[in-house]
């Protein structure tokens, strides 16, 4: 039997995170208010049906009826010993009536059940009728149940259950007494755990329980399969790293790892761990969202010092020291890259691109390297081209497809024009934000000039992406906050060979960023960020353009408003 059967409450007062709900139900039982209808609402798998069972008992529990006979006073906890208790646990009461909505939605179904309900009930003192997911009933369904419930049988009572509390009829839920089921807490799921592991002789370390409590995420029914699942694999006393890999979940210092390589522009590394996860058998999608936690928690590190996160002492070290190694800003993008691709792993065939096109992007990854495990990820990037040519109607991936596509031509792009290779530092690939007709323009445009080398090509050599002004501004913020202040109320106009050119507002910026400290500041920091030599000149301009920075916050907070809603 599996274990949330064998654990099934048989007391109210073993019901799991449903306080509220619990003390209702015992205090009409006790004073006898009890309806002829109640409509159980809430997510699946957190008691619904488990309490649907505990009410067809209070209502027909001997012991307590013989009480309210006498006028004696009860707890309104059925007693699990009378003829009605012990049949309704064993699941052969008659009179107890469970109906999935789901299997069973059209009206003659309902009809059937009616023209039954009018019969007197066999041996209990009222028929209860569960029916489960009851937002499945057709129409014409629901409108034969609620001509039963605007006169209901004084000896029937109706248990409806959903998930979905939106599908029901107004018409319904005006003759039902509502009862909203909460979600667990993690703290109330561990405590069940524990003593489930208890009476099931589970050797089990806290961490696991914890772990699971959360990964089951409220859901008493979840936590215990999970219990069960991790209790079939393992040998002896089980541990968190065990309970990581039964449930295909990565370690967190894999996750860490994987970010920090991330942070400090090694995709070797970070390529490396994906594929990793990948052979081991890891949930990658999984995997995928723990780094978006992980980002998650190092923005609000970064934003608000003070803020209590949860996890270990040990794991807010760890998290602080992750934190340590990038800025808000870029902690930011790369939960804005990984948000986005993560959304890709139900469209994609290979289970690790997702992962690799994050790795890829994140660190603007150029395609010279000739490391085995970036190769391995351009041989899956271009197989999966060969699926998606196939498929061009998967219209989630295209953008992706289009970003490979320029990403791969780009490289010849300079070469063809001017004779002189790419410097392998350059970060031009993919570093490409536009939309994806622009990247097949610029495909389009690249092949071109490869056919025709003659043609000289009168657009720059790398195009300056708000993501490249913005690391710009990043590093030159580590240096010199006077000079990153200036550019952030600038805007890269023009970049050729060897000159940016930035438009300022203001004759006053002009003449602070060209301060001989300053410029010599930023000529480096663009030569570090571009990869090559290059100087900067200033001009005034109108102040029509619109900045590039207002975009980037307002992206910015996009994103913060999309992941701060993820718990
Ligand atoms: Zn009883």
């Amino acid at each position: 039997m599996a274990f949330y059967q064998k654990y099934r409450s048989k007391n109210f007062s073993e019901m799991i995170g449903q306080g509220h709900v619990v003390q209702t139900l015992l205090e009409s039982v006790k004073s006898d208010k009890l309806v002829h209808a109640y409509l159980l609402t809430g997510p699946r798998g957190i008691g619904k049906t488990s309490t649907a069972r505990l009410l067809a008992k209070a209502i027909n529990c001997e012991e307590i009826l013989a009480a309210k006979k006498d006028n004696k006073s009860t707890t309104g906890e059925p007693c699990n010993k009378c003829t009605a208790c012990v049949d309704i646990n064993d699941g052969r009461a008659i009179d107890v009536i469970e109906i999935d909505a789901a299997s069973h939605t059209g009206v003659d179904d309902i009809r059937d059940l009616i023209e039954k309900a009018r019969l007197m009930p066999t041996k209990l003192k009222k028929k209860v009728y569960i029916i489960d997911e009851v937002h499945m009933l057709s129409k014409s369904a629901f409108n034969a149940l609620l001509k039963t419930l605007e006169e209901p049988p004084e000896h029937v009572v109706f248990i409806l259950a959903t998930t979905e509390i939106h599908k029901i009829p107004a018409t319904i839920l005006s003759r039902a007494q509502r009862f909203d089921f909460k979600r667990a807490g993690r703290e109330e799921l561990v405590e069940n755990l524990k003593r489930v592991a208890k009476t099931e002789k589970i050797e089990i370390d806290d961490d696991s329980l914890d772990l699971i409590a959360v990964s089951a995420s409220g859901a008493h029914r979840d936590a215990l399969g999970l219990l069960e699942q991790v209790a079939a694999g393992a040998n002896g006393k089980i541990t968190i790293s065990e309970t990581r890999q039964i449930l295909g979940l990565a370690e967190n210092a894999e996750v860490e790892k994987f970010i920090g390589a991330i942070f400090n522009n090694i995709p070797e590394e970070g390529l490396k761990i994906a594929q990793e996860l990948h052979n081991q058998g890891y949930d990658l999608a999984e995997f995928n969202r723990a780094v978006i936690t992980t980002l998650r928690q190092v923005v609000l590190l970064k934003v608000a010092k003070t803020i209590q996160l949860d996890g270990t002492k040990e794991e807010i070290k760890r998290l602080t020291e992750l934190a340590g190694q990038a800025d808000e800003d870029r902690a930011l993008f790369l939960l804005q890259i990984f948000i986005e691709n993560g959304k890709l792993f139900k469209e994609v065939s290979i289970p690790v691109l997702p992962l690799e096109l994050s790795v890829v992007k994140s660190t603007q990854y150029s395609g010279f390297s000739t490391q085995d495990s970036v190769l391995s990820a351009e041989k899956n990037l271009k197989s999966e081209i060969q699926d998606l040519k196939q498929d061009q109607n998967i219209a989630a991936v295209i953008p992706a497809k289009a970003g490979i596509q320029a990403a791969q031509s780009q490289p010849n792009f300079p070469s063809a024009r001017s004779g002189q290779a790419l410097d392998p530092g350059s970060r031009a690939a993919v570093r490409d934000d536009k939309n994806e007709g622009e990247n097949e323009a610029a495909t389009r445009k690249s092949d071109q000039e490869v056919d025709t080398p003659e043609i000289l090509c009168p657009v720059p050599v790398m195009e300056m992406t708000k993501d490249i002004w913005q690391e710009i501004i990043s590093e030159t913020k580590k240096e010199n906050a006077t000079l990153a202040a200036l550019l952030r109320d600038a805007k890269p106009d023009n970049l050729t060979d060897d000159t940016l050119t930035i438009g300022v507002k203001f004759k006053f910026h002009k003449e602070r960023i060209s301060e001989s400290k300053h410029a010599q500041i930023l000529s480096k920091i663009i030569t570090n960020v571009i990869g090559k030599n290059c100087r900067v000149v200033c001009k005034i301009h109108d102040g029509k353009s619109k900045p590039i920075q207002a975009e980037k916050k307002e992206d910015m907070n996009k994103i913060a408003a999309e992941v701060f809603e993820i718990e």
